[in-house]
């Protein structure tokens, strides 16, 4: 083979592969190359797997992360592999690719599952997976791995193009989160008790004169008993994840989404009711446009909500204004659902 790399230490460029998986190992190797070193704080690699025999090598990794793990391309393989404590691997739970699921595989679980996630990757063609990994000072940091999967069928070769970039810091800020039970289980969004932090955030910001008003939003899914009756608890399940990610995507930075118990949801954004209202109204166009799919079956979901305003109490006390958004989700209910209430 010509112009072989001159630290390579893979077996494609060498042995009796075919001239197309050549071609390709070879202008992605040197692709790496040159972007090696400039690519702070991205540490690409590129792995081959044989199916035959099961084996998996390096035809590249970046200098960051050899000397990272402090071995040699030869050994990195199984020096990676042996410093992974704990791995997540993230997935589209649906078709529409709107919600992504997380699977958290443990240290002892993982020799035993690693063929199954191998021919997962291979199915999807791309990997998306985090890995905590112990590096050899004794300092655990995580990586996330990201990869595109191409295969030659005629060779029995999986090549992963990926890149590998140190997620320690959110990781971390992630795992504080679920410790304190900030994320409700089903959904992923902040739990009930976090309005009451949001709350006292933005009194304060307007008792320093930040902001003149914020409101709050109480959403209910209509007739949701008989979603569930009709399609079945999981069903109900899935609408309420889809929904809670329509949600999250529709919501701008600066406004807060979360599961106020069963199928209620609470919103909360800095404005007077006519701000309120405007948030709410987006949710619901949005929710009422949505085909919810569910095992084949189409399924439309509306909502209704009140919404309220620190305009429309005398003091701002949470429970007044709760009590004021959730007597208007009634009247929204009353007046036929499927609509948005923020004004007497
Ligand atoms: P309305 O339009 O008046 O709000 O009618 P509704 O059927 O939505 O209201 P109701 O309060 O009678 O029923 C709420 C339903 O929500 C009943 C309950 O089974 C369902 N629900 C609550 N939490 C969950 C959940 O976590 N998963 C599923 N699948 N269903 C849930
Ligand atoms: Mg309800
Ligand atoms: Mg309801």
């Amino acid at each position: 083979m010509k112009h072989l790399p001159a630290t390579y230490a893979g077996r494609i460029l060498t042995g009796a592969y075919s001239r197309a998986l050549q071609d390709r190992t070879l202008s992605a190797i040197q692709a790496s190359e040159a972007i090696d070193g400039y690519s702070f704080p991205m540490m690409h690699y590129i792995t081959a797997w044989n199916q035959e025999d099961n084996t998996i090598w390096y035809e590249f990794v970046g200098y960051q992360f050899i000397e990272l793990l402090d071995t040699t391309i030869e050994d990195i393989s199984k020096v990676f592999r042996d410093s992974i404590q704990d791995q997540r691997i993230f997935h589209y739970s649906d078709q529409a690719q709107s919600t992504v699921e997380e699977e958290v595989i443990t240290r002892n679980q993982l020799s035993t599952k690693r063929h199954s996630l191998r021919e997962n990757v291979q199915k999807k063609r791309e990997i998306e997976a985090v890995y905590q990994v112990a590096l050899p000072s004794g300092k655990k940091i995580w990586l996330k791995d990201r990869g595109k999967v191409e295969l030659f069928p005629s060779d029995n070769i999986t090549l992963t193009f990926g890149c590998l970039t140190d997620v320690t810091k959110e990781m971390e800020q992630k795992l504080f989160l679920e410790k304190i039970g900030y994320f409700d289980d089903l959904t992923d969004l902040p739990k009930r008790n976090i309005l009451k932090k949001l709350f006292e955030i933005r009194t304060g910001e307007k008792e320093r004169g930040y902001i003149k008003e914020f409101s709050i939003l109480m959403i209910d899914i209509d007739h949701f008993k008989s979603v569930n009756d009709t399609y079945g608890h999981q069903a109900g399940d899935s609408i309420l994840k889809e929904i809670a990610s329509l949600m999250i995507s529709l919501k701008r930075k600066e406004e807060n989404i979360g599961r106020y118990g069963g199928e209620e949801f609470y919103g909360i954004c800095r404005g007077d009711t006519q701000c309120g209202v405007k948030f709410a109204e987006r949710i619901r166009k949005n929710v009422e446009d949505r085909l919810f799919a569910y095992k084949n079956t189409d399924i439309r979901i509306t909502i209704s909500v009140g919404v309220a305003s620190t305009e429309d109490i005398s003091k701002s006390s949470m429970n007044d204004l709760l009590a004021l958004a959730d007597k208007r989700l009634y009247q929204a209910k009353h007046q036929g659902r499927n609509q948005v209430i923020g004004a007497p």
